[in-house]
């Protein structure tokens, strides 16, 4: 296409890709970057069409300040196993108090929102953990505005603590601490909040600025007032939305129902959703036959930040899609369809995320300042000391980050993360699982691995070295 745009063989444009050091067949599709690249090469420049802007299913439509009203925060719940994340969502979800309707809610939709006393509302992904929360992230979905953590109080900082740390901080999603569990014997919260502050993070009655309450899941003890930092958090957050537009969001989860067919909760992130509504979500489309709320009561309209399930798409849709309210049927069946398209060609595009070996290419397009690394090694002293010798390797140019480190294996979630953050995964004397291996591959995550952490310094630093500016 973009050949015989400009004019000249297929041939001139693949040996043009390939001096940029991006090796292409004739049919794949190029990135925007790459494309502008090639057609400055021939004389050309780019203007992409409305007909690409609408393949994206963000809508750009930029809200004027007036238009904006608050919307109420939306919560993941996230922490080690066993600590209480089920017990907390559920007890929040039981105790529900809308006015006539104390019953609460029963059925799981993936997400729910609530009402308090005070008439605020709150909006909970109610799917727990951190990689339910990276894998729609990795989807390119930023869904979730804070990030609730819980820690058990007769139990300590755990792994996956650890990890739901470095996800929310990864995604810059403010992070509230719950301390569980304080009607046990054995709770000592004060002892997590040492080990939390040895961690630097500081919660407020360390002096710090991070929130948390001690409560008790179980007895729904202190889990109001948790509720009430939520709203404080959410008030600095400044969140608001446009209620006055076609709708766009994010799909929370999708299945194939016997009666009903395809059935999708999806959660309204800004504009305002009305049954008979075209639609489309990831590649599939349709009209908005009915809306359920998460008691399973039908409504006419959903706005910002509130999770419906509705009926009437042509398929699945996955965790983690955007949707995007067309003006009339046959736009959103176009864009389906090319959305499919795109799709099936993206299993054979080039490299979607980082690699060492990228790095050079990635700094001539001019858009690469921060190297993200996701660091897993054998032993903690051994971790501790690449961090310090990688992040040493920052310069003023290049930013070293290190998102996430730890000790043990390659996990699936370190893989997630990387993918959601565009990291590459540093392995010290540790491998990946199977899993985790499948899942790099498929979302062409760089995984190196190494036994001498010289190894490790020198390969970043030269791939640095690779991508510094050129001097002038
Ligand atoms: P999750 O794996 O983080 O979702 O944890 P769960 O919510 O499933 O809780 C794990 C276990 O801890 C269950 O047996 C709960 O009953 C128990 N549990 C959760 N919260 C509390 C609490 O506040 N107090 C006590 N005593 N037990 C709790």
């Amino acid at each position: 296409e973009l050949a015989s745009l400009m004019d000249v063989a297929v041939t001139e444009v693949i040996s043009a890709c390939m001096s940029l050091g991006i090796m292409v067949t004739m049919n794949q599709r190029l990135e925007a970057d790459t494309i502008q690249l090639v057609a400055d090469d021939f004389g050309y420049d780019v203007q992409f069409s409305n007909v690409e802007e609408d393949l994206e299913i963000e809508d750009e439509t930029v809200d004027s300040p007036e238009d904006l009203v608050g919307r109420a925060p939306i919560v993941t719940v996230m922490g080690h196993v066993d600590h209480g994340k089920t017990s907390l969502l559920d007890y929040i979800r039981k105790a529900n108090v809308i006015a006539g309707e104390s019953g609460g809610i029963t059925q799981h939709i993936g997400a729910y929102n609530v009402k308090l006393e005070s008439g605020q509302q709150i909006t909970f992904l109610d799917t727990p953990g951190h990689e339910a929360f990276t894998a729609m992230r990795a989807r390119g979905a930023q869904v979730t505005d804070i990030a609730i953590i819980v820690i058990a109080a007769d139990d300590q900082i755990m792994p996956q603590t650890r990890e739901a740390i470095s996800h929310a901080q990864a995604a810059e999603v403010p992070i509230i601490f719950a301390i569980n569990k304080i009607d046990k014997p054995t709770a000592n919260p004060e002892k997590v909040k040492e080990q939390l502050a040895n961690m630097n993070l500081l919660v407020e009655e360390w002096g710090g600025s991070i929130q948390s309450q001690d409560i008790s899941a179980k007895q729904g003890l202190n889990v109001e007032e948790l509720l009430e930092k939520v709203l404080l958090e959410a008030e600095i957050l400044e969140l608001k939305a446009n209620p006055n537009r076609l709708a766009t969001g994010t799909v929370v989860e999708a299945s194939l129902d016997k009666g009903r067919g395809y059935v999708s909760t999806i959660l309204v992130q800004t504009g305002t959703l009305r049954v008979g509504d075209y639609l489309v979500a990831g590649s599939n489309h349709g009209k908005v036959r009915a809306m359920l709320d998460e008691r399973g009561k039908p409504v006419k309209e959903a706005g910002p930040s509130t999770p419906v399930t509705i009926l009437g798409l042509d398929g699945a849709p996955t965790a983690g899609d955007k949707f995007r309210v067309f003006e009339d049927e046959r736009d959103a069946k176009q864009v389906a369809t090319k959305r499919e398209q795109l799709q099936r060609e993206q299993t054979i595009r080039t490299q979607k995320h980082i690699t060492l070996d990228e790095i050079g290419r990635r700094i001539a397009l001019g858009d690469f300042k921060e190297l993200n690394i996701i660091l897993k090694g054998d032993v903690d002293g051994s971790v501790e000391a690449l961090t310090d010798s990688l992040q040493k390797l920052s310069t003023d140019e290049i930013h070293i980050n290190i998102l996430h480190k730890g000790v043990g294996q390659i996990t699936e979630s370190d893989v997630l993360l990387a993918s959601a953050s565009d990291a590459i995964v540093i392995g010290f004397n540790v491998r990946p699982g199977a899993s985790a291996k499948e899942i790099a591959e498929r979302e062409e995550i760089e995984i190196r691995n190494y036994s001498i952490i010289y190894d490790a310094i020198n390969d970043v630093k030269e791939a640095m070295e690779g991508m510094l500016s050129p001097e002038l």
